[in-house]
């Protein structure tokens, strides 16, 4: 087994939405065995510049062939593909001949690459005629999305991570940077101690990690962050930070949006549950900085009034003109690697391909004529809850679940299973040959991971990198691209699926994006509609819209910067005030229930821990799951730090969850803090999400995951 070669190639970190790059190099022997030898950070990539966090410079020890999925299985009998696709496209085929298309669906991730997105997406809005499909993203920023659009008329991420390091205030809100974005928590760290002037607010119910960073933090009332930034509107107009000039050439609606927000800063602290002089103290900074960015994240998103947070927050980016400028903007930071590359894809359930919209019968004929779709969905397919609810009321017959494990990540664990147990075909395609949501698959299918995959993500700056296949994939394990291709000729449509590279997907991705429609809010990708194999394989990261028609990925520089012209996406081109009517939280304590719970990442684990749950030096930073409470709620149920407790909700029984207690005095008396993470492998009983109601955004659908009401007995 002498070493024949050794090579070292490009790709990007699999886990969070900063899309960071590394360096990987890739080890094979004169036999032909390959293994990764050596992995740090791309100096080169403009998300990290090398740097990498403690699960990013530990991905080699996460990438062992261990409970891999490696062959197709039908009711736990290994098959081949061709009887898998044959035995998927026969259930899907008669169940969409009794009961019409929108009787199946898709349940996909933001781990996907663009390709794959791209390729189910068109599956399904296009040929089976359901857009059904929907993301485990839906859990994630969502209502980032719904904002973005109703205040731009169009999804647009109005800054990059050099605005990070470029601004005069940075405003954290609902967001554990340090621990869930660490690379730009680093970036910001680095920042400040350049430019000891620039200050930072952490806006967050928890003081935590990141709060060690900011000059003030604000414990707020769970819930209760609109009132705040109306506040802050209403503050704005009064100062000289208002910028009328923009607000008369280039908005819409401000005298309705704050009419709603007339609150003083007595009542905001009286709604926010903090004093008012804190209160003051951040609008003084945000009035007198002349840069700010408000950098969101799941603390804003995951609520039942997700939506409108977001967008009480972009309301005072408009009324200050802090927009379009550097260091300015309203910056909402996705949680998963392709989140974004979902987004410009189609991803969610309630869009087309390339941003269209699909209610919009312009764009609808557009991509239907694109793809040659034999029939393309009517309207707006389920949302992720909906999806589910529809499953188990038998309404939806048959779910196809790709790179996700809904079963812990999504809220009502008890209904998931009901609805699995129910539906006629459940097919899920993954990488591990268990984990809680594979034990309910009739169907289960061999993906790719990280270091096989070939394709592209986008990250939360909406950067472009390649993710480039390292090691040939193992045993009969496919690309989810390849899966989707493969199944789509099984149902019989033979043209529109014939890829047998990524590149070819992502061409059409820039060819449909550009397809009758010069307008720049398509990105200019259309460059890239020809793009060649080769090029394909050496892009660089680039982030769009390119600068103009005609660029290529090679021929950087840098986009330009989005509204620095004053002109959005909604008709008229100005952007939309929105006014906000702040809504408290659905999952409201009481006597039964009267603890507040709120949940998040830990520093070294990645969503349900099916990757970094396999090497021990994750845990070493916390190895066990645990609940978070104040000493002072501790002793009122008479229990200390290491006790262990069961909790409940309206959702869940007692024995379902029992974790031990920490005790963490920076929480807010009556609320709690528990890790999403664990799984039935490392601890079924942890398995959080199950506490939480179907609670959720009426707009974006996003579910309220950082706010339940539990009760909490002693074991
Ligand atoms: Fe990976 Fe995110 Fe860490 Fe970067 S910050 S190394 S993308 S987990």
């Amino acid at each position: 087994n002498t070493l024949s070669s050794e090579k070292t190639s490009h790709t990007t970190c699999p886990y969070c939405g900063v899309g960071c790059g590394v360096e990987v190099t890739v080890s094979e022997t004169e036999s032909g065995q390959q293994s990764l030898s050596h992995l740090e950070g791309n100096r080169q990539h403009p998300a990290n510049f090398g740097q990498l966090c403690v699960k990013g410079s530990n991905l080699l020890d996460t990438n062992d062939l261990s409970n891999r999925l490696l062959h197709p299985m039908i009711e736990g009998e290994r098959v081949s593909w061709p009887d898998a696709y044959q035995h998927i496209a026969d259930k899907f085929t008669a169940i969409i001949n009794e009961y019409g298309s929108d009787a199946v669906a898709f349940y996909v991730s933001g781990q996907l690459l663009t390709e794959d997105y791209y390729a189910v997406n068109k599956l399904a809005k296009g040929y089976l005629g359901t857009a059904n499909v929907d993301t485990n993203s839906r859990l994630c920023m969502s209502s980032a999305v719904s904002a973005y659009k109703r205040a731009f008329g169009e999804d647009i991420v109005p800054c990059d991570y050099q605005d990070l390091e470029n601004t005069d205030l940075l405003v954290l809100i609902g967001s554990n940077a340090a621990w869930t974005h660490p690379i730009l928590f680093q970036r910001m760290e680095k920042a400040k101690k350049l430019n000891p002037e620039m200050r930072i607010v952490h806006v967050d119910p928890r003081a935590n990690a990141t709060s060690s960073l900011a000059d003030l933090h604000l414990g707020i009332k769970p819930g209760s962050d609109a009132y705040l930034f109306n506040g802050l509107l209403n503050y704005i107009s009064k100062s000289h930070a208002f910028d009328r000039a923009f607000v008369e050439s280039h908005t819409n609606g401000f005298d309705a949006a704050l009419s709603s927000a007339s609150l003083s800063i007595e009542e905001v602290a009286s709604h926010c549950d903090i004093d008012a002089k804190t209160v003051k103290q951040f609008y003084e900074l945000f009035v007198s900085s002349p840069k700010a960015i408000s950098f969101y994240s799941m603390g804003i998103n995951q609520s039942n009034s997700g939506v409108d947070k977001a967008n009480s927050i972009i309301n005072c980016h408009l009324a200050s003109g802090k927009i379009g400028k550097e260091g300015c903007g309203p910056f909402s930071i996705t949680g998963q690697p392709n989140a974004m590359g979902g987004r410009e894809v189609g991803g969610l359930a309630n869009m087309l391909a390339a941003h269209m919209d699909i209610e919009n019968p312009t764009h609808k004929a557009r991509v239907k004529e694109f793809w040659q779709s034999p029939t393309i969905a009517e309207q707006g397919g389920l949302k992720a809850v909906d999806l589910f609810d529809s499953l188990e009321n038998g309404k939806v017959k048959a779910v196809w679940i790709m790179a996700t494990n809904p079963l812990v990540s999504m809220p009502n664990r008890n209904k998931i299973e009901r609805a699995l147990k129910k539906a006629e075909l459940v097919v899920v395609s993954d990488v591990v040959s268990e984990n809680d949501t594979l034990a309910y698959a009739h169907v289960k299918l061999p993906a790719t991971a990280w270091s096989e995959k070939d394709g592209t993500v986008t990250n939360s700056e909406r950067r472009v990198s390649r993710q480039r296949g390292l090691l040939i994939p193992p045993g009969e394990a496919k690309h989810d691209w390849q899966i989707i291709s493969e199944f789509a000729q099984a149902m019989g449509f033979k043209e529109g699926f014939n890829y047998t590279h990524p590149s070819q997907i992502y061409a059409e991705h820039a060819a449909l994006s550009g397809y009758e429609n010069d307008d720049e809010r398509y990105f200019n990708i259309s460059a890239h509609k020809n793009i060649s194999l080769n090029t394909y394989n050496n892009m660089k990261p680039y982030r769009w819209p390119l600068p103009e028609v005609g660029a290529t990925q090679n021929s950087l520089p840098d986009s330009k910067r989005v509204f620095s012209d004053g002109k959005f996406y909604t008709e008229n081109r100005r952007a939309n005030f929105i006014p906000i009517d702040p809504r408290i939280p659905e999952q409201c304590t009481s006597d039964d229930y009267p603890f507040v719970l709120n949940t998040g990442r830990l520093r070294d684990q990645w969503h349900t821990m099916t990757r970094t749950g396999k090497t021990g030096k994750l845990a070493q930073h916390i190895s066990e799951s645990s609940i978070y409470m104040r000493a002072e709620d501790a002793a009122k149920l008479s229990v200390s730090e290491g006790e262990w407790v069961h909790i409940s909700s309206a959702m869940s029984q007692a024995e379902q969850v029992c974790l031990p207690v920490k005790i963490d005095e920076k929480l807010r008396l009556g609320t709690c803090f528990a890790p999403i993470h664990w799984n039935q492998t490392f601890a079924s009983s942890a398995s959080i999400a199950r506490l939480f109601t179907d609670a959720r955004d009426p707009l974006s659908g996003q579910p309220e995951l950082k706010h339940a009401a539990i009760k909490i007995e002693k074991s």
